[in-house]
């Protein structure tokens, strides 16, 4: 993976969405045909041979590489969404973010027992919202299910929020919040 490319096309803004936030801003990788070609083969090899069947985007950065990476393994794209934008009955849960607090909701018919999940989105910082989307998909009982992150802020240890067993991947290891 050419990790020189996708640091260079990442955007970092300080103070946002308020003061002594960092923000990773994917919308610059994702303007660059490159980057995205980049990010798609390196998910595609990570997942390629792990039999998933459903990748679970969470709303809303985690639903772009998501849609690309189910497209590439012939799995579904089940969209993990804030309340009120689901029209059929749902499962939630509800969590804490680095900045602020939210739920998260998945239609009850998404997923089967029979699926292996992988749940994909842009960042990890404090694992609140990974956990909840993780949590949430246990409500389903599959087979199996994975964690994917494009981006990961190491320093804030969002992997402690889960157990060792759970497999989780980031493409980029990012330090300082
Ligand atoms: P957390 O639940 O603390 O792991 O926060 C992860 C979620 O919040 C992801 O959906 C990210 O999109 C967003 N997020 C948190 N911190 C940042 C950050 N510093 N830059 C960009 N997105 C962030």
């Amino acid at each position: 993976m050419n990790t020189e490319l996708l640091l260079q096309n990442l955007r970092v803004v300080p103070d946002f969405p308020i003061k002594g936030i960092q923000f990773y801003d994917v919308t610059t990788l994702f303007k660059n045909p490159a980057c995205v070609k980049e990010l798609g083969d390196a998910l595609y090899e990570l997942y390629k041979d792990k039999g998933i069947t459903k990748v679970v985007g969470i709303e809303s950065r985690g639903f772009i590489l998501g849609s690309i990476l189910a497209e590439r393994l012939n799995a579904g794209i089940i969209l993990a969404r804030k309340p009120g934008k689901l029209p059929a009955e749902v499962y939630e849960e509800s969590y804490g973010k680095e900045y602020g607090k939210d739920v998260i909701q998945i239609h009850k018919d998404a997923i089967t027992e029979d699926d292996v999940v992988l749940i994909h989105d842009d960042l990890i910082a404090t694992g609140g919202s990974l956990k909840a989307a993780y949590d949430l998909v246990q409500k389903f009982s599959p087979r199996k299910t994975y964690i994917n992150v494009l981006m990961e802020l190491v320093d804030l240890k969002g992997r402690s929020m889960f157990d060792p067993s759970i497999e989780i991947t980031s493409l980029l290891s990012l330090h300082g919040e």
